[in-house]
Order: C-alpha cells, then structure tokens, then sequence
C-alpha cells in the first residue's frame, strides 16, 4: 500500500476512468495530506471554469497569482484551476521564469487529472529547459510519480537519480523532503525495501513536520513488515500511529492499523487481526482509499476463513473484489485464492474452479507486473555497476518468472500441485540466488581489500577517495589526509623474520583502527606504507588523530609476536587547503612531509606547508558546487 490522498463522497458506482484518476491523485499528491483540507472529489470537476473578463496584469501581480496557485494546487483544486485559467490569459506578458513556473503547474493539473503523458512531456521539457534549479527539481521528483503512475519503473528510476544529483543544489526543506520521501514511495512500489531504509536513515536527520514524520514511519514500516523485521506487537508500531495519530492523517494512521493487523494474521493470530482491525472497519471505509479499504478486507475475510467461519470470510472478501475491481492484481490474487478455497470447502465445485481461473489470471497479471519492476531495477543496477555475476542473477531470476508464468497459464486443475512446484522453484532459485551473491561478494571483498591487513587497497581506495573528495567540495567540508611509513622495518623483516613483519604490520592497523572514527577511510598504500583519508576533519583535528596513531603505535607490545622490538612510523598530513581537492596533489605532498619527518630523526608527525614561490597549477581549493 502506497500513497495517500484522502478522497471524500465517492461512490461506490465509480466507473475505471474515475478510478484512475483517483488513483493518480493518491500517487502524485503524496503532500496532499500535509493539509488539513480534503479534496472532495466529487466537487472536482476539471472543466467547469468560471470565464472572466479579460484584464490587465503586471508581472507581480503574475507571479502572486502563479504563487496563489501552487498554494492552492493540493487544498482546493477548484481555485487552482480558475487561477491556471486566468493565468493562461495573459501568458503573453510572462517573464521566462514565469512561463517555466506556469508550465510547471499545468503539468501538475495534468498528473491531477490523469493526463501522464501530457504531464510527462510538459515536466521533461522544463527539466532539460534553463529554468531554476527549484523548479527543475520540483518537475524532475513529480515525473517520479508520473512514472510510478505509468507503471514505468525503469523511468521512475533514472528520475530518482538525477533527483540525488540535483539535491545539493536545493535550499528549499518543503521540497527537498518531498523529493526523499517520493523516491522512498517509489522504491516501496518496486520492492526495493532496504533503500527505503536508506532513505529513512537520511531524512530523518532533518526537521520534519508532524506530516512529514509521519509518511516516514509509514513507509519505514512497510519496508520493515515486507523484510520481516517487525513483530505485530513491536513499539515502533505505537509509535509511528500516535505520530499519524498527531498529525490527524487518518489514511496514514489507518494503513499503519491495517499492517498490524496482516502481521496478526501472518503469525496465525487470526483472532488479533479481527479484534485490532474492527473497531476501525467504519473509519477506514470512510477514507474511501481503495488501496487501504481492498487490503482490509481482505485481511478480514483471511482471518475469519482461519477461525473457520467461512460466512465471513466470504463477504469481506467479495467486499474486496467489488471495490478492487480496477485497481490492483496483487490484492485480487489474494481474493480469489480465498474464494476458490472456501468454494472447495463448500464443495462447489465449479464455482472453485471459476475462482481458480480468476486467481491464474489475476496471478499472471501480478507476475507481469513484479517482473517488470525487477527488471526495471537490475537494468539501472547493470547501467551503474555492470557485474557478471549481476547479469547471471538477472538471467536465473528472469528463468524462474517464466517458470512461474508459464505455470499460471496452464490451468492446471490441482492449485495444491502448482503451490507445491513454485515454492520448490523459489526455494531452489533463493538458495541458488544467495550462492552466486555470496561468491559475488566474496570476489568483490578479495578485490577491495588488503589480504594482510583487511584494509582497503590502493586500487580501492582510489576510487573511494575520489568520491568522497566530491562530496566534501560540494557540501563544502573540510578533508585531511594522513599518510604513514614504518620507520626502518626491513630491519624487523631482517632480524625477526617476515612472518614477524607481518604481525608488525597487522597489529599496526589493529591499534591505528581502534582509535579511529567509522567514516575514516584506512588504506594500505603499498609494502609498509599506510594513509588515512579523513572527510569532514580539518588539519587540527587530523594532526590530533595522526599523533594518537603515532603514540598507539610506538606504545604496541611486540612479546604477543615472540620478540621483542620496537616499531615507530613517520607520519605526514595535509588538508585540502594546502594540497587542494585533487587525489594526486593530496597524496604526493602527504609522503614528501611524511619524507621530513624521516629526515628530521623519524618518529614524529610534519603537517605539509606549501612553498609560496610554487608557480605551477592554481590549486583547486575552494568548496563550490561540483557539476
Ligand atoms: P624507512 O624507515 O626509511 O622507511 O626504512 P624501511 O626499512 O622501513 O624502508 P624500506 O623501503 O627500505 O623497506 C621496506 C621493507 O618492507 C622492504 C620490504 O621487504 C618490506 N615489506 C613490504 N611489504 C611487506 C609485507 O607484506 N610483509 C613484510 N613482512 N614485509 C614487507
Ligand atoms: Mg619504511
Ligand atoms: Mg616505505
């Protein structure tokens, strides 16, 4: 279950077109909610605009009106709609910024009105147009739901990219919240549920209002229940409703009751299910939100056919294929399971077999649709990160929905041997799937990290630091870097022994690590020569740091190794103020002040201090915007 838009008076007897277009509210206004107000939608007719004279409009009166209207563009559709009329009355006297902002809210009429593909057309151009960047960005997360909308996930994917790209560049909280909590929407759609997480983990470091924490919770908890990690009785549970509770989004709190119930139901506590999820049965019928009203039922109708009362159970689950009629072919599988399962109790036999073939259809409809997703997901996985092993995965998955289509097709009259089929297919291909993953992530350990030291190698450490670089120029952080050289331990080789040596060199990352921070990023550059890059740390603090290594270092006792020796490193640091933001500069003047403190006697730190008379490239060290 996705996301919300309360709707209020619709009736029952909606035919598809008005679903659709109710359905494209609830995916495109995720902030229609952040408003008290409700879209009555059946008050909502998009055609009925009062005409008015034509008038005279300077510019700031335009840009109130395209203000009023993007104000009014969730609460009254209405006014939103008589405001974009009269605004296209005078498009001749709009400024180039106006025209980009008046298309920007044309094509929210449209996403509102079910028109994606004019939507998408009007959106992609401001995207690629020179606009602002606000309004560029706003276009770009809205075509995330378009794209959800389209069911095109791989579109919606490419969207939610750009949409990480361009977040450094956005100032304004509203927005850029809603463009997290939009891609954490969408990924929940696509089954992506630990990226949700992911996303949580970022959002929740910014204030958010009452509303906002509570689509967070909301959608945590969906990809928390779709990983298993959470019991009916969990207290985040507590939480996340009285949030919504509080924020008086009886949607959001309503789909939070209906996931405690399924977890009743799914931990065979079908009486729980009932008893948690009755006393609300008017309320959520009265959010007229298809998505919540179909799951409840269904939920209703599964607990009841568990305590045997088959009466029941057959009601609520025709309930949920009246209201389900056009909506979603996951939840209609889940319906006529139960239907075909009480006929065969009841003995009727063609009406179960009636069900079935409903069930079949409705099952191959889903297979469509999850295969789609995934495939939308690996093709923007393989575009990033283009690994073999990735592409056999794909091709076992990919055989293994075929499988499950081609088994849906045949109609084969025993449901109980198909079950059996497909879970031992899934068994197979989960443990098949979990092998190659292992092995995948075996091979890429091996190739990241040092083998002596469990450190990353140069290689590695290469590419992260370029990315981290990156990050720290554009979010405007300090970085340092501390660079390290065992001081004489070819004579610890000579004497004790290589293995020795290579105690030395372990116990030497062991104690350097233990007093660093998580994000440090240690790598063994080569032989006995280490650095630490250190983001968002300025020269001070890395000089503190490198003096604890340095001190934990030349303090290590040796004995543990059967001999008794002394081990000291010599250590040099810069930052980017003195070397700048290139990868090369920072390491190059890191081991010449390491050099000096080898010169100087060894043992000791030597912070990099740039020659004044250096003539030859400008330094890269401001923090600016990184295109
Ligand atoms: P300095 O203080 O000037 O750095 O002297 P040093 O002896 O440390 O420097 P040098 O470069 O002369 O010697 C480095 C030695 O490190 C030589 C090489 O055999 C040894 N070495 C490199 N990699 C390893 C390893 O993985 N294990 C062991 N045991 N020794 C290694
Ligand atoms: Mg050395
Ligand atoms: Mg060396």
């Amino acid at each position: 279950m996705n996301n919300i838009c309360i709707l209020k008076e619709l009736k029952d007897s909606c035919h598809s077109k008005k679903w659709l277009i109710l359905l494209s509210l609830s995916i495109t206004v995720l902030v229609c909610t952040t408003s008290s107000k409700v879209v009555a939608a059946s008050n909502f007719q998009p055609d009925n605009i009062t005409p008015h004279e034509p008038f005279r409009i300077n510019s700031q009166e335009i840009s109130d009106k395209l203000l009023l209207a993007d104000k009014n563009r969730r609460d009254d559709p209405q006014v939103y709609q008589q405001l974009l009329f009269e605004l296209s009355q005078v498009t001749d006297s709009f400024t180039v910024e106006q025209r980009y902002y008046y298309q920007f809210l044309q094509g929210y009429l449209a996403t509102y009105r079910g028109e994606y593909d004019l939507a998408e057309n009007l959106f992609t151009e401001i995207l690629a147009s020179s606009a602002n960047n606000l309004i560029r960005f706003r276009a770009n997360y809205t075509l995330i739901n378009v794209a959800a909308a389209k069911k095109d996930w791989s579109d919606g994917l490419r969207h939610i990219a750009l949409n990480k790209e361009m977040l450094s560049l956005i100032h304004d909280e509203e927005h850029y919240q809603v463009s997290i909590l939009t891609a954490m929407m969408f990924y929940n759609q696509i089954q992506q549920y630990n990226l949700v997480l992911n996303e949580v983990a970022l959002i929740k470091r910014e204030s958010l209002s009452l509303q906002h924490n509570c689509f967070v919770e909301q959608l945590s908890l969906e990809a928390r229940m779709n990983l298993q990690q959470i019991k009916p009785d969990d207290k985040s549970i507590d939480t996340a409703l009285n949030i919504c509770m509080n924020a008086e989004n009886k949607v959001y709190t309503n789909i939070i009751r209906v996931y405690r119930a399924n977890l009743y139901l799914k931990a065979h506590e079908a009486s729980k299910a009932l008893t948690s999820l009755l006393p609300h049965y008017d309320e959520i019928n009265a959010t007229l939100y298809p998505m919540l009203t179909v799951r409840m039922h269904n939920i209703l109708a599964n607990s009841y056919f568990k305590i045997d009362n088959l009466h029941n159970a057959k009601k609520y689950a025709l309930e949920a294929v009246k209201t389900n009629k056009y909506i979603d072919a996951f939840q209609n599988t889940d319906s006529y399971r139960l239907l075909y399962l009480i006929a065969k109790q009841e003995k009727k036999i063609d009406l179960a077999l009636s069900y079935h073939e409903k069930f079949s259809e409705s099952e191959t409809e889903r297979l469509k649709g999850e295969r789609s997703k995934y495939l939308a997901f690996q093709l923007a996985e393989l575009q990033t990160f283009d690994h073999e092993s990735q592409i056999t995965l794909l091709n076992e998955k990919n055989n293994f929905l075929a499988t499950e289509h081609a088994l849906a097709n045949t109609k084969v009259a025993n449901i109980q041997q198909i079950i059996t089929v497909m879970t031992f297919i899934i068994i197979m291909l989960t443990l098949g799937g979990a092998r190659l993953w292992r092995s995948h992530k075996r091979v890429k350990a091996l190739s990241e990290h040092d083998e002596l030291t469990g450190i990353y190698n140069r290689r590695h450490f290469a590419q992260i630091a370029m990315s981290t670089l990156k990050y720290c120029k554009s979010a405007e952080q300090d970085l340092s870097l501390i660079m390290f050289d065992l001081d004489n331990f070819k004579k610890i080789n000579d004497t004790f022994g290589h293995i020795c040596g290579d105690w030395a060199l372990k116990e030497t990352i062991r104690v350097c690590e233990n007093i660093g921070r998580k994000n440090d990023i240690f790598a063994r550059l080569g032989g006995e020569e280490f650095c630490i890059l250190l983001p968002s740390c300025n020269i001070d603090a890395a000089v503190l740091r490198a003096e604890a290594c340095r001190a934990a270092i030349e303090n290590t006792i040796t004995e543990e190794s059967g001999n008794n020796f002394a081990i000291t490193a010599s250590f040099g640091i810069t930052d980017v103020t003195r070397s700048g933001f290139d990868l090369e500069k920072l390491l190059t003047d890191a081991d010449f002040a390491a050099y000096e403190s080898k010169h100087a006697g060894r043992n000791r730190l030597t912070v990099f201090e740039p020659k004044e008379d250096e003539n030859g490239e400008p330094l890269d060290n401001s923090w600016s915007v990184v295109s």
